[in-house]
C-alpha cells in the first residue's frame, strides 16, 4: 500500500491553493509533464472543466507514475477524452492562437455531443412553485428533494469524469443554482412526502459554514418537521479534508453539523471516495472522525470508472477503512452516460464482476454497499447478477429507486450483452417487446410532447445507425435510459 506524499519533508497545505489552466503552469509538478501530457491539458480544458490543488497534486497523486497514476486520471484531462479527429481540430485552433470566436464555435460543437445532461433533468426533475419552475431544485423520487445553492457550484478540485461538467463551464442554460433557500423552504412546506433533502452542487462545502450554515438553519424550523434526513453530497473529504480538520471555520463546521443532528435531523455527509488513496492520508482520516464524532453520518460512493478504480481490491480497502473509521459504505455507481463516457466507460458485464469481487473481500459491516447502479431516466438501476435461465443467459436487474415507488425492488430480465454499458444498450430478455417500466413511461412521454417516443428495443436496434443514439434528430423524444 502507498501512502503518497512526494515530498515528505513538505508540510501539508493548509491554505487552500487551487491550479486552473491558467495558473497550473505554476505548480512545481508542471515541470515533470511531459509536452503531452501539457498539451492536453491546455486543450481539453476549453472544453471539460480542470482545477486541481495543491494537497490533490502533493499528497494524493503519485508523480513517478503520471499518467496512469489513478488520482492523476481522476482531476487531469488526457487527450484521449476527446474523439481523435475533435482533438486535433480544437489542438489546431488552440495553438495556432485562433481567435476567441472560432474556439468557442467548436468547443459548443464537441460539449453538445457530449449530452451534458444525462437523465432528463432539465426536462423532468424541476419542481413548481406556484406554477413557476424551481431553478435550483430537482424532485425526482418522491422522498427527495435536491438542492443547488449557488454558493456551493464548484469545487475543490474538478473530477475529469464528472457528470455535472456542463455547471462548472459556464452553460448557463444548463446550469442549476438557487441564490437562497427561501423557494426550498416554501416547496418544501407544501410538500410533506418528501422526507430527504439532499444539498447538492458542485460542492456545497466549498463554502464557509456561515454561508452554509444560511442553507441549513432554515431547514430546522418546526414546520419541516417532515423533513428527516439532510444530506450533504461532497468531495471535500478526499480532495480537501482540511474542511473539516484544519481551515479557521472547520470547529465552526462541525458545530453546525452538531446543531442539525441536535434538531432531531439526521445528517447524512455523502462523503466522494474514488480510490484508497484518498483515505490513507493522516488528515482525511481524521476528517472522518470529526464527522462522525459530530452525530452526522457518513457514507462512502463513487463511480466505477476505467483508468482510476478498476481493482476490486481497492474497492475492498476503501470500504474496510471507512467501516474502521466510523463510516458506512453506500453506492458503487455505473459511469453516467455523460462527457468523456467512452474514455471512463466499463461494460455493465465487468462493473457486475467488479462489485462482486469487491464485495466477496470484505465483512458484513462493508456490505451496506449496493452497486453497481445506473441513475439512469427511470431510476436508479442495480445490476444485480448475470444468470442463465432456461437456457438464455442474461442480467438480472432492479430498481433501486424509481420515478414511480411501484417499480423497485422488482426484478426484471435484460439479455446478456457483453458490450452494453448503460441501461438503455439492454433489451428485454425472453423475447419480451418492451421492459415493464416502458409502457408507462411512453404514455407519459406521449401525452407530455404529443408524438410518439423510442423505446429501448427500437433504440436498441438503433444503435447500428448511431445518428440516433444521443437525440431526436428527427423530433421523436427518446426516452428509457439516456435522456
Ligand atoms: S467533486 Fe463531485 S461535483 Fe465536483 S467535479 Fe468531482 S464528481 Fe463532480
Amino acid at each position: 500500500m502507498s501512502l503518497v506524499n512526494n515530498d515528505a519533508n513538505a508540510p501539508l497545505p493548509s491554505k487552500f491553493k487551487p491550479y486552473t489552466r491558467q495558473t497550473i503552469h505554476q505548480a512545481p509538478q508542471w515541470a515533470r509533464m511531459s509536452e503531452e501530457l501539457r498539451e492536453a491539458v491546455l486543450v481539453i480544458s476549453h472544453v471539460l472543466p480542470f482545477r486541481t490543488n495543491e494537497y490533490v497534486m502533493n499528497e494524493l497523486i503519485d508523480w513517478d507514475n503520471i499518467p496512469d497514476d489513478p488520482i492523476y486520471r481522476l482531476t487531469f484531462p488526457h487527450r484521449d477524452m476527446l474523439a481523435a479527429d475533435e482533438y486535433a481540430l480544437l489542438r489546431d485552433l488552440v495553438l495556432s492562437g485562433a481567435d476567441e470566436q472560432a474556439i468557442n464555435k467548436e468547443v459548443m460543437q464537441i460539449r453538445m455531443r457530449m449530452n451534458p445532461h444525462p437523465a432528463g433533468q432539465m426536462t423532468h426533475n424541476v419542481p413548481m412553485l406556484d406554477g413557476v419552475p424551481l431553478r435550483g431544485l430537482q424532485h425526482k423520487y418522491k422522498q427527495t428533494v435536491l438542492f443547488f445553492p449557488s454558493a456551493g457550484q464548484t469545487c475543490h478540485a474538478y473530477c475529469t469524469f464528472c457528470f455535472r461538467w456542463p455547471q462548472f463551464v459556464g452553460m448557463d442554460d444548463l446550469k442549476f443554482d438557487a441564490k437562497e433557500s427561501s423557494e426550498l423552504v416554501a416547496y418544501l412546506k407544501q410538500h410533506h412526502e418528501v422526507t430527504d433533502v439532499l444539498i447538492t452542487g458542485g460542492d456545497p462545502l466549498i463554502m464557509s459554514t456561515r454561508a452554509l450554515a444560511g442553507y441549513l438553519e432554515p431547514l430546522l424550523v418546526p414546520e419541516l418537521s417532515h423533513i428527516q434526513n439532510i444530506r450533504i453530497g461532497t468531495k471535500s473529504v478526499s480532495y480537501w479534508p482540511q474542511r473539516f480538520v484544519t481551515d479557521k471555520d472547520a470547529d465552526d463546521l462541525i458545530r453546525l453539523f452538531e446543531k442539525v443532528v441536535a434538531a432531531g435531523k439526521n445528517l447524512a455527509i455523502m462523503g466522494h471516495y474514488n480510490h484508497p488513496v484518498e483515505l490513507r492520508q493522516e488528515i482525511a482520516q481524521k476528517a472522518v472522525k470529526r464527522i462522525v464524532g459530530s452525530g452526522a453520518t457518513l457514507r462512502m460512493q463513487a463511480p466505477l470508472i476505467r483508468h482510476i478504480n478498476e481493482d476490486p481490491k481497492g474497492w475492498a480497502e476503501l470500504w474496510t477503512t471507512g467501516v474502521r473509521l466510523g463510516a458506512i459504505p453506500y453506492y458503487m455507481f455505473v459511469e453516467r452516460d455523460t462527457g468523456p463516457k467512452n474514455y471512463f466507460a466499463l461494460p455493465l458485464a465487468k462493473a457486475y464482476e467488479t462489485f462482486q469481487a469487491a464485495y466477496q473481500l470484505v465483512s458484513g459491516l462493508s456490505r451496506t454497499v449496493r452497486g453497481p447502479s445506473m441513475s439512469a431516466f427511470p431510476g436508479k438501476v442495480a445490476v444485480d447478477g448475470i444468470v442463465t435461465i432456461g437456457g438464455e443467459k442474461v442480467f438480472a436487474l432492479q430498481f433501486l429507486q424509481a420515478r414511480n415507488p411501484d417499480w423497485v425492488r422488482k426484478p426484471f430480465y435484460a439479455k446478456f450483452d457483453p458490450e452494453a454499458t448503460w441501461l438503455d444498450d439492454l433489451v428485454p430478455a425472453f423475447g419480451e417487446k418492451r421492459f415493464f417500466f416502458e409502457t408507462e413511461q411512453d404514455e407519459v412521454e406521449e401525452h407530455k410532447h404529443g408524438h410518439k417516443v423510442v423505446h429501448m428495443l427500437e433504440r436498441h436496434d438503433a444503435r447500428i445507425a448511431p445518428a440516433v443514439a444521443h437525440g431526436a434528430p428527427d423530433g421523436r423524444t427518446v426516452v428509457g435510459g439516456r435522456a
